[in-house]
């Protein structure tokens, strides 16, 4: 017996769903060098154009010049820094809850919440678009799993119907391959009928939508109440790295208690938290960032949707193309990229088969001329594909 690694990979790219990692040679920016070629990007989730900022790069400086490099220690022996304590009151403020957890990354932040939220005897409801993180912790609970079809509230209330025990109803926010927006007000209110608690992983929302950037929660006027359990990201808009968990007290301190992906693993570097601060401060203070973003959103839709483009119903920076096959999707990115504009493909098993898609990103940093560029070359590759 042996692991036939050969074969697999062989049927991977039989698949067209072969993945390459391309070598970045350059910051974020939407014009970045990969394999030695500048490109026009619109593949990052840097929505707000900060992770190349200058007061961002300052502030890691200055922070590891102040706290070193390491975190050391996870959080509970002695890799708790007054940066983390600080990111973690400044963003409890910026959200309007009680108190914020800081996490490693948002597929952490995932991970511990729901496992020690649920486990066996309970539920765990998801909506079948909810990112991998989500379904993994839902999986690694060992909680009822149950998934319901996309932002459809019958397909929920069936699945409440045979809940059991305690019951987590977990969402993304913005979705992370469609960028549509899941209906929190109604989510909020079947939770409640349900006695059952809302879970939101803002990862794509927070920082972007709503009106000072606290994400889909404000944008809609929910409260605690109403979302319990609130998931940001700071490597997306923020620009930064990690993620944060907000809730109550109670909750948090739950986490602290229990969460095993929070208890054992090492705190990410206090400088990190000192970037995310500055980064906080820079998204309180130019809101013209989101309002520019909001423009190209708005160009880049009236442009695509022109050219016939099968666009999704998405007010978000995320705005896949869908094309369908994944042959199909990978030969469009090609022909972008041969433009000198550089797209990611993405195919099954990340998005249900048959919906493979271009999933164009735009930030704040783009210009409006930009937008135009990729609009044109949307238009001559759509053009060569359809004939050959
Ligand atoms: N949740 C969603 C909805 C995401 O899209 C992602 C990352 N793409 C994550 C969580 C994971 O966050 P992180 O990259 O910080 O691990």
């Amino acid at each position: 017996m042996s692991f036939d690694l050969a074969a697999r990979l062989a049927a991977r790219q039989a698949d067209n769903l072969y993945r390459q990692r391309p070598l970045l040679q350059s910051p974020q920016g939407p014009v970045v060098t990969v394999d030695g070629k500048a490109y026009l990007a619109f593949s990052s989730n840097d929505y707000l154009g900060l992770a190349n900022h200058p007061k961002l790069i300052e502030a890691l400086q200055q922070g590891a010049a102040q706290w070193g490099v390491g975190g050391g220690a996870s959080h509970l022996v002695i890799g708790h820094s007054e940066p983390h304590h600080q990111l973690e009151n400044a963003l409890a403020e910026f959200t309007g809850r009680e108190r914020v957890l800081l996490m490693g990354s948002g597929y952490m932040a995932n991970l511990a919440v729901i496992t020690a939220l649920v486990g066996k005897g309970d539920t765990v409801l998801h909506d079948r678009l909810n990112h991998a993180s989500l379904l993994d912790a839902g999986l690694l609970s060992g909680a009822r799993f149950s998934r319901y079809l996309h932002n459809d509230l019958d397909s929920l209330k069936l699945r409440f119907k045979r809940a059991q025990g305690n019951t987590l109803l977990v969402t993304d926010g913005v979705f992370s391959m469609d960028g549509d927006l899941a209906p929190l007000p109604e989510l909020a209110a079947q939770a409640y009928a349900h006695q059952a608690w809302l879970m939101v992983d803002d990862a794509h929302g927070f920082g972007v939508l709503g009106k000072t950037g606290a994400g889909l929660v404000e944008h809609y006027g929910l409260s605690t109440e109403d979302v319990p359990v609130l998931v940001g990201t700071l490597g997306k808009a923020f620009g930064t790295s990690g993620a944060f968990i907000a809730g109550s007290e109670a909750l948090i301190e739950t986490l602290i208690q229990f969460a095993r992906p929070y208890i054992y693993t090492t705190s990410s570097p206090p400088a990190v938290a000192c970037a995310t601060l500055a980064s906080l401060e820079l998204l309180k203070s130019e809101h013209w960032r989101r309002e520019h973003l909001q423009q190209l959103i708005a160009q880049f839709r009236q442009g695509a949707q022109t050219l016939g483009l099968n666009l999704v119903e998405s007010p978000t920076p995320i705005q896949p193309v869908i094309v369908g096959d994944s042959g199909a999707a990978m030969a469009m990115a090609n022909r972008l990229r041969e433009r000198g504009i550089l797209v990611g493909a993405i195919r099954p098993p990340t998005v249900p088969t048959g919906s493979a898609r271009l999933r164009i990103t735009l930030t704040a940093a783009h210009s409006s001329a930009q937008v135009q560029q990729l609009i044109e070359a949307l238009a001559q590759s759509q053009a060569e594909v359809q004939h050959g």
